[in-house]
């Protein structure tokens, strides 16, 4: 056995630096912007992440930081009009409203009470340490929806004879729905705050991916028998008002 000849190089994996937190002078404002690089990235990009309530730009590992910045700069007026258009944050705070399945209603802390959180008309009293209200609301929001998804998911899943596993409730912020391996769906428990036709418009999205991996023709032919309704209106409604839903509780 020889090892002549033979140089075994062992290569460490090229590092990516995290993301950075820069600002930009424009017109007299400073801009914040979040300065990320992408391996795959080809050239230096702008966009706008309405969930971190951020814009990001992004250029391939190799580009210099002044260049990448420099691209930025020539976009000030952009990043300007897009930075002043982020849907504003909608914490959870006493007397805050949010939308129950649609309906406006508005929080109650009652720190008088006992127990957790109940729903009286269209107010959310939530009991308690006003550090806790966050927490307890959204796990009773979460609960909730799982209430709603449960029957809607199990009817449609029977419609097209396809078992589903677990339906489990995310934190994701890029997408509402989506159909793993072994039949498991999950959702953003932020569809809590959407319309009843909009859930069920996800489900049937969801549930048509168990029979079809693609959106191909087929695909979109049985997502429609299996919602209740057209389902171009709760996909125009998810356009118009999906970056709004992702800034209640953040
Ligand atoms: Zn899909």
């Amino acid at each position: 056995m020889s090892l002549s000849g033979t140089v075994l190089r062992f290569v460490l994996p090229k590092e990516v630096p995290g993301p950075e937190q820069l600002t930009i002078a424009h017109a007299g404002d400073i801009l914040p912007i979040t300065f990320v690089r992408n391996p795959k990235a080809r050239r230096a990009s702008l966009r706008v992440d309405p969930a971190q309530r951020r814009i990001v730009l992004t250029a391939p590992l190799r580009m210099a930081r002044a260049t990448a910045l420099g691209f930025a700069e020539a976009q000030a007026g952009w990043i300007a009009a897009r930075l002043k258009r982020l849907p504003s944050r909608r914490p959870f705070v006493d007397g805050a409203e949010l939308p129950l399945f649609g309906e406006p209603h508005r929080i109650r802390h009652r720190a008088d009470k006992r127990g957790a959180v109940w729903r009286e008309g269209s107010e959310v009293h939530v009991a308690g340490r006003p550090e806790h209200l966050p927490r307890r609301l959204r796990d009773w929001l979460t609960a909730e929806l799982r209430g709603r998804l449960a029957p809607l998911v199990q009817a449609k899943a029977a419609k097209v004879e396809r078992p589903v596993k677990r339906v489990t409730l995310r934190d994701s912020r890029s997408r509402w729905g989506s159909c793993g391996p072994n039949a498991t769906l999950s959702f953003s428990w932020r569809l809590v705050f959407a319309p009843p036709e909009v859930l069920d418009y996800l489900v049937a999205h969801e549930v048509a991916h168990l029979v079809h991996l693609n959106h191909g023709p087929r695909f979109w032919a049985l997502a429609r028998t299996l919602c209740e309704g057209p389902i171009e209106a709760p996909q125009a409604w998810l356009k118009r008002n999906g970056e709004i839903l992702l800034q209640y509780g953040a």
